[in-house]
């Protein structure tokens, strides 16, 4: 028997399948899910995808039994089968993308052994979420999960703290739950003592699901409306703004130049990255 036979080579598809409705899921990770012969994922979201899974090999697992939903999923692929493992969003943001590489270092996986890995990108929570509420994320910003079951609250709230402090736009991911309810309210606390109380902040709870609520409020009125687990709240920097019912971070156009391209007083105009001979010149750049 030769080594391909006693042992076939896998594939181990990691998909992040968006934030729910199947138009936001890419071709890519559709492809990977009908290409699939065992589907392994939280309940709820293989019911996303469940025209997509009819007659597999399905796994369905509560939200806490990651290890063992990772752990047979590279098993299965190692042994030869193709197995889709589906996270919501992207799976490599807050998502099983990292436990799976937990798991194959400790089975000592060699990247050209069994299974052949496959990442497939989604798209993640605060792109989805970002487009219900408008353009918040048009500057820097950065995502902060709030859930403290893996990540002790101190190393959480110093993290909020710089980037509140920084004027990050802030995504909140895992804002709360049925028991976790105090890390949302100290969260506002800890941003309170940088930004203004009329800063904008949008909340968006199961974004392109049938159940979508979208929120536009301030800092100091957005713990009065309902926030749990499929919610994630955005909070504008000093310079966000609304308009319209809409969440807008402005990338600082109008600072520089004026409505009809003429650069403002004091301004100096924006350079080509590319080089003129006299700066650089290339040709003779190797030439001795
Ligand atoms: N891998 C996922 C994130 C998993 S963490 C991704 O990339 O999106 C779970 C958190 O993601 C939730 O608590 C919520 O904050 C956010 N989330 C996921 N799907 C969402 C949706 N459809 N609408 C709003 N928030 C969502």
């Amino acid at each position: 028997m030769s080594e391909a036979e006693k042992s076939p080579r896998g594939v181990l598809y990691v998909v992040g399948i968006g934030p729910g409705a199947k138009e936001h899921c890419t071709p890519a990770a559709l492809a990977a899910i009908a290409d699939a012969e065992v589907v392994v994922g939280y309940s709820t979201y293989i019911a996303l995808v469940r025209d997509l899974v009819q007659g597999k090999e399905i796994h369905r697992s509560g939200m806490t039994e990651e290890i063992g939903r990772a752990r047979a999923a590279v098993e299965r692929a190692r042994d030869g089968a193709k197995v889709a493992l589906i996270s919501s969003g992207d799976a490599g943001v807050y998502g099983m993308a990292g436990l799976v590489f937990e798991v194959l270092r400790t089975m000592e996986w060699k990247r050209d052994g069994s299974p052949e890995l496959r990442i497939v990108p989604g798209v993640t929570a605060i792109n989805s979420c970002a487009s219900l509420l408008g353009a918040p994320l048009i500057h820097d910003f950065c995502t902060i999960s709030l859930s403290d079951l893996l990540t002790p609250w101190p190393v959480i709230a110093r993290r909020i703290e710089a980037a509140a402090q920084a004027d990050f736009v802030i995504g909140l991911y895992n804002p709360a739950s049925g028991r976790r309810t105090r890390q949302i309210v100290e969260a506002h606390d800890i941003i309170a003592r940088y930004r203004d109380g009329g800063t904008p902040v949008g909340l968006v709870k199961s974004g392109y699901r049938s159940i979508q609520k979208v929120v536009l409020t301030d800092l100091d009125h957005f713990l009065d409306y309902e926030i749990g687990m499929l919610t994630t709240v955005l909070v504008g920097s000093t310079n966000t703004f609304t308009f319209e019912g809409y969440m807008v971070t402005p990338r600082g156009y109008t600072n520089k130049y004026t409505w009809d391209g003429k650069v403002r007083p004091g301004q100096k105009p924006a350079r080509s990255l590319v080089l003129d001979e006299a700066e650089a010149p290339l040709s003779q750049e190797h030439s001795e």
